[in-house]
C-alpha cells in the first residue's frame, strides 16, 4: 500500500526522523486556520499518491494565512496525474540551503535491499539516475545485518555528504531503516532531505510503500491509512470482500476456483475472443476452495457492476467443494442479486459430483444461464455472447 506524504511523515516522526509537524485538511478555510495555528510561513501541499506535485502546481509557499487559504483553494481543484486532490498538508515552510536524496528499497533483481543516496536531490530521481548516474550512490544492504552505524556511514560516504551534515545524515539513515524494517515497507524515500541555513537536516517530503503481505501484522496502520473506496473502484470493493480480483480491460467477466484454473481460463477466453470481434477477459477472479453462495454472489456482484462486462464465464472444477454445492451457490447468488443479475452467464462445471451440479442448474432453468460441458466450448460461447452484445 502506497502512503501519502503526510502519512509517511507520521511514520517518520514515530521513528525519530526529523520532520516539521503539520495538519492535513480538506478545505481552504481549515487550511487558513491551520496556518494561523502554525503562526509562520507555511507550505500548502497536495496530498495525492503521485510524485511531481511541485511541477504540477500542487506545492506552494504561503507567507500568510490568507495566502494559505487562497492557495489551498487552488490546489484542491487540481487533478495531478489523473488523481483529484482531496486533501492538502499545511506545514511549516523551511528555508533550504541544499537538497539531498535518500531511499531504501527492495532490490528484487539482486535479492537484497538497496540504499540509494545523492547530494543532488530535488530533481526527480528517475531523471537523476539517467542524467547523472555517477551522482547517485547505490549500496546493497544485507537483510539480516541491516543498517547499523557503520553501514549508514558507508552509505553517507558513498554519496559524498559533506562533513557538516554527515553525522546527522548517518543518524537519519538509521532511523529511516527503522521505519523500513519496523513498518515492513518495500520503499522508504526522502526527496528532498534538506540542510537548512542553520545546518539542520530535515525530511521535507516522504514516500513510503508498505508491504501488503505484512498487513496482518500492522492492522492498525493499514486501517488508519486505508483509502476510502469509491463506488467505481472495483478492485477496492473486491478487496473489502476479501476477493482475489484483478481488473483487466476486456468484456468477458471471469469467475473460477483456483489461481491456475483462472489463469488458463483467461487464456482460452482471449483465444476464443479473437473469433468474436476481439473480446477479451474483463478480470481475474479466483473464488478459491469454498465457493459458497455468498462468495459467488459477492464475486458476481463485482463483475456485473463492471460497465465493460457483457457476459460472464463461471468456470469451476469441483474438488472438496463439489459441483452440486457450486451449482447451488450460483442459483442462490442469482436469487440474491435479483434484477442486478443482468448479463448472460456461461457455466462450465467439472469434477466431483458434476451430474448433480448439472441437474440443479437445469432444474433452476435461470433464463440468463447457459451450461456448456467443455472449457473451450464455454469460452467460445461466453466470447460469442460478449461479441454480439457490442
Ligand atoms: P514532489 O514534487 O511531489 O516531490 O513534492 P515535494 O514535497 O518534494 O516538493 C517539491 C519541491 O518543493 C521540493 O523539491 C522543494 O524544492 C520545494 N519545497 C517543498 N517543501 C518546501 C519548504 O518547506 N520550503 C521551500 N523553500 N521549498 C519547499
Ligand atoms: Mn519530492
Amino acid at each position: 500500500m502506497d502512503l501519502m506524504e503526510y502519512q509517511a511523515k507520521e511514520l517518520f516522526a514515530k521513528h525519530g526522523v526529523p520532520v516539521f509537524a503539520g495538519e492535513t485538511v480538506d478545505n481552504a478555510a481549515d487550511a487558513r486556520a491551520a496556518a494561523e495555528r502554525i503562526g509562520k510561513p507555511v507550505m500548502v501541499k497536495a496530498q495525492v499518491k503521485a510524485g511531481g506535485r511541485g511541477k504540477a502546481g500542487g506545492v506552494k509557499f504561503c507567507p500568510t494565512a490568507e495566502e494559505a487559504e487562497a492557495r489551498a483553494a487552488d490546489i484542491l481543484k487540481l487533478v495531478i496525474k489523473d488523481l483529484p486532490v482531496h486533501k492538502v498538508l499545511v506545514t511549516e515552510a523551511s528555508d533550504i540551503d541544499k537538497e539531498y536524496y535518500v531511499s531504501f528499497l527492495l532490490d528484487r533483481a539482486n535479492r537484497t535491499y538497496l540504499a540509494m543516496a545523492s547530494v543532488e536531490g530535488g530533481m526527480e530521481i528517475e531523471e537523476l539516475a539517467v542524467e547523472r548516474p555517477e551522482a547517485l550512490a547505490r549500496v546493497a544492504v544485507d537483510a539480516v545485518k541491516g543498517v547499523d552505524q557503520a553501514k549508514a556511514e558507508e552509505i553517507a560516504d558513498a554519496a559524498g555528504f559533506p562533513a557538516d551534515v554527515r553525522d546527522q545524515v548517518v543518524t537519519v539513515l538509521q532511523k529511516l531503516w527503522d521505519v523500513f524494517v519496523n513498518e515492513e515497507a518495500t520503499l522508504v524515500e526522502v526527496n528532498p532531505l534538506v540542510r537548512t541555513p542553520d545546518g539542520t537536516v530535515l525530511a521535507l517530503d516522504g514516500k513510503v510503500t508498505l508491504d501488503g503481505n505484512a498487513e496482518f501484522r500492522h492492522k492498525d496502520v493499514f486501517d488508519t491509512y486505508a483509502d476510502v473506496v469509491a463506488d467505481d473502484d472495483l478492485e477496492g470493493r473486491a478487496k473489502a470482500k476479501d476477493l482475489n480480483y484483478v481488473k483487466l480491460d476486456g468484456q468477458v467477466g471471469i469467475i473460477g476456483n483456483g489461481a491456475g484454473l483462472v489463469m488458463s481460463t483467461l487464456d482460452v477466453v482471449a483465444y476464443a475472443g479473437e473469433k468474436h470481434g476481439g473480446v477479451k477477459p474483463a478480470n481475474f477472479l479466483d473464488i478459491g476452495g469454498g465457493a459458497s453462495a455468498q462468495v459467488m454472489a459477492d464475486g458476481l456482484e463485482i463483475i456485473l457492476s463492471d460497465k465493460d462486462v457483457r457476459s460472464v464465464f463461471v468456470n469451476v472444477f469441483g474438488g472438496i467443494t463439489s459441483c452440486d454445492a457450486v451449482a447451488n451457490g450460483i442459483v442462490q447468488a442469482l436469487q440474491m442479486l435479483g434484477a442486478a443479475a443482468s448479463k448472460p452467464l456461461v457455466v462450465r462445471l467439472d469434477g466431483n459430483n458434476v451430474e448433480e451440479g448439472h441437474r440443479i442448474l437445469a432444474e433452476a432453468a435461470h433464463p440468463l444461464v447457459t451450461v456448456v460441458d467443455t472449457m473451450d466450448g464455454a469460452a467460445d460461447k461466453a466470447a460469442e455472447l460478449a461479441g454480439s452484445a457490442a
